[in-house]
């Protein structure tokens, strides 16, 4: 049995879900002014919802609707060395399971950040793989589990031409996905995909509108320089940066530091 917070759809385990919900607590998210707290059982949740699984330019997506939670959706990376969900979702059922497997099934799950660890931890247990989050966040995972490996330090390999890059602004531990065979950055909402798509957006909590220093917008951008990219996938369907990843971060990031130096 477990329940899933509504507005931030982490999972957590137990007959009864907690008082409050950390992860909604936090300034970078919140709970909503008219509900409150708010909990659904896991089982409710999946009689209420069913998969989306489509082509997000290019990867295969997986969601679920109707939407909850923060709505995003998770990518299939599929790769000689394994296949890797980046991202999750708080749904998992047998149509995904299927699929998925159908796909080569998963060598691991990777994680940009808490406000999308949802339900890692039932991924990781359908798909017998571990999840790999980064250290610095260990105090954000809501449902303990022996498939989470935290991993140190600014890069981490998971297979030839997979990286995991540590960012932090967002979160001290977000990090993204490179992906080198397809030119691609995968990066959840540490580097925020905007409508304007030669730009992107940096932000320490995007709901509560709180901006980051120019120092971590800088240390986003310091630690993305090494690796070349032309799309950038964001966490929501359709959220994708199709050209020129590398050079819409460079110049995002100095775009945001010179308008909190001088306003313009
Ligand atoms: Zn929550
Ligand atoms: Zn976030």
């Amino acid at each position: 049995m477990s329940h899933l917070c509504r507005a931030c759809g982490t999972q957590y385990a137990g007959d009864a879900p907690p008082d409050r919900c950390p992860i909604c607590d936090d300034p970078r998210q919140y709970v909503p002014h008219d509900t409150g707290q708010v909990w659904v059982p896991w089982d409710a949740y999946l009689d209420s919802h069913e998969a989306d699984i489509h082509d997000d330019h290019g990867i295969l997506g997986i969601g679920a609707t109707p939407e909850f939670g923060i709505g995003q959706r998770a990518l299939l990376v599929e790769s000689a060395a394994g296949n890797v969900l980046w991202d999750c979702i708080p749904y998992l059922d047998d149509t995904i399971v299927e699929r998925v497997t159908a796909e080569g099934g998963l060598a691991a799950i990777a994680v940009s950040h808490p406000h999308f660890y949802t339900a890692m931890v039932e991924w990781a247990h359908a798909f017998g793989c571990p999840i790999l989050v980064h250290e610095s966040e260990r105090p954000w995972v809501m449902r303990p589990d022996p498939s989470i490996r935290f991993w140190e330090g600014e890069t981490h390999s998971l297979a030839s031409g997979l990286t995991l890059v540590r960012c932090g602004g967002h979160f001290e531990g977000s990090q993204a996905l490179h992906w080198a065979e397809r030119r691609a950055l995968l990066v959840g909402d540490t580097v925020q995909v905007i409508p304007d798509r030669s730009f992107v957006g940096f932000m320490r909590s995007y709901p509560n509108l709180i901006p980051l220093p120019a120092a971590k917008v800088q240390a986003i951008a310091a630690a993305l320089e090494p690796f070349a990219f032309d799309a950038i996938y964001g966490g929501w369907w359709g959220r994708v940066v199709d050209g020129d990843g590398s050079a819409v971060v460079r110049r995002s990031a100095e775009r945001y530091v010179l308008a909190l130096e001088s306003g313009v």
